[in-house]
């Protein structure tokens, strides 16, 4: 499929290609949707084994942040860059300031923030050339890492999650698997154990999962038995599409709630997980937190508020599975139209008072 044609299905507004061969900088930002907003999201640094699967990732990963946004309630829109490179042997002053001025040339269209691959202090470094980049460390000003504010925002979505299906929010005594203990799920892991949840994990990488046993005493389980494990709740922390047809039939739970995006590898997955009677918190919903905190730093960052906000997670997840169980469809549904009503009413409005719509069209009289 040409460049043009895969644009066109993902209904993008702006694609941008950057090189700059002399720090070795490949990469392509992906401006989804303006409507609610500038469109924020964050940039992934990754050893793609070719340009067409980096182009694949940012489009999804951007039409994925649009509806995050939107859902969150947040006057964004979405978007995302990728960097082709390995982060641990790539990464230079020149890439990131010739990537900080790729940036800048699109002029508040697209705010970048961290992502797999990057951290606050590469933040710091793009925000050398341009404004219009956030996550930066804390020192410098910025909101820092956005990972402790995702945890808090999936433990608000969790507790939802119980609510709605054991009729209380208290999590004490429940059993909840957590596949990766990195960056979120560590944070998540160490708010779980305070909340008196029997916590299970598994890693790929033997340092992070060695520190959530020695720091936290949760209990380590094998990268297979971490998906099949009898608990009441499976929370994908680590990959995307680690819920497909294969995986489903084979989960042990009651609910699946974790911060990890694109969790569904296809959207009929969502119907499989209901079908085996697993209640699916849509990844997009819960894992706001960080996008919500990162948000706030371009208000002028304070964590109280941003906590806050974060916190209200809690409630649109309750009421996304609300929604869903009245009108009889699935939670992603659900939160996709809460999503994408938000930003058809909000650029019906938008375009009403720039005058470009006549107010019959709008009326329907
Ligand atoms: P991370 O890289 O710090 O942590 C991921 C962990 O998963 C690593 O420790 C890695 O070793 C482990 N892992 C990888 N493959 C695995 C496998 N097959 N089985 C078990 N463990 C495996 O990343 P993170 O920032 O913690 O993000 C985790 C997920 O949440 C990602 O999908 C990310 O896109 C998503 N997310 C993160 C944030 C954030 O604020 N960091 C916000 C929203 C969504």
């Amino acid at each position: 499929m040409g460049v043009f044609s895969l644009v066109a299905e993902t209904g993008h507004e702006q694609v941008l290609f950057g090189n700059d061969p002399k720090s070795g900088l490949q990469t392509i930002i992906a401006i989804h949707s303006t409507a609610l907003g500038p469109a924020l999201g964050g940039t992934r640094f990754y050893p793609y084994d070719n340009e067409e699967q980096a182009l694949w990732d940012v489009l999804r990963l951007s039409r994925g942040m649009t509806l995050k946004a939107a859902a969150a309630g947040l006057d964004l829109g979405g978007g995302k860059a990728v960097i082709i490179g390995d982060p641990l042997r790539d990464k230079n002053e020149r890439l990131w300031r010739a990537y900080g001025r790729m940036v800048d040339s699109l002029n508040g269209r697209y705010i970048t923030a961290e992502d797999v691959g990057t951290t606050s202090l590469d933040l710091a470094m793009v925000r050398r050339e341009t404004r219009w980049a956030c996550g930066v460390p804390l020192e410098e000003g910025g909101s820092g890492d956005p990972s402790p504010a995702t945890a808090r925002g999936l433990l608000a979505g969790l507790k939802a999650t119980a609510e709605f299906l054991w009729g209380a929010d208290d999590l004490r005594g429940r059993r909840v698997a957590i596949q990766g203990v990195g960056k979120v799920g560590y944070h998540f892991a160490r708010l779980l154990v305070n909340e008196g949840v029997e916590v299970i994990v598994a890693d790929i990488y033997q340092p992070a999962l060695a520190k959530a046993v020695d720091d936290l005493g949760v209990k380590a389980v094998g990268l297979e038995e971490i998906m099949t494990v009898d608990c009441d709740v499976f929370s994908p922390c680590a990959l995307g599409a680690i819920l497909n047809q294969r995986s489903i039939p084979k989960l042990n739970c009651e609910a699946v709630a974790g911060s990890a995006n694109n969790q569904l590898e296809k959207e009929e997955d969502a119907l499989l997980l209901a079908e085996h009677g697993i209640l699916y918190a849509p990844d997009f919903l819960v894992n706001a937190g960080g996008l919500i905190n990162v948000f706030e730093e371009l208000q002028g960052y304070s964590e109280q508020r941003a906590l806050h906000h974060v916190g209200v997670i809690g409630r649109r997840t309750l009421d996304v599975l609300t929604v869903a169980k009245e009108r009889g469809i699935n939670p992603q549904d659900a939160a996709m139209q809460l999503a994408t009503k938000r930003i058809e009413m909000i650029s019906d409005l938008r375009r009403l008072s720039r005058g470009g719509l006549a107010w019959t069209e709008v009326n329907g009289t």
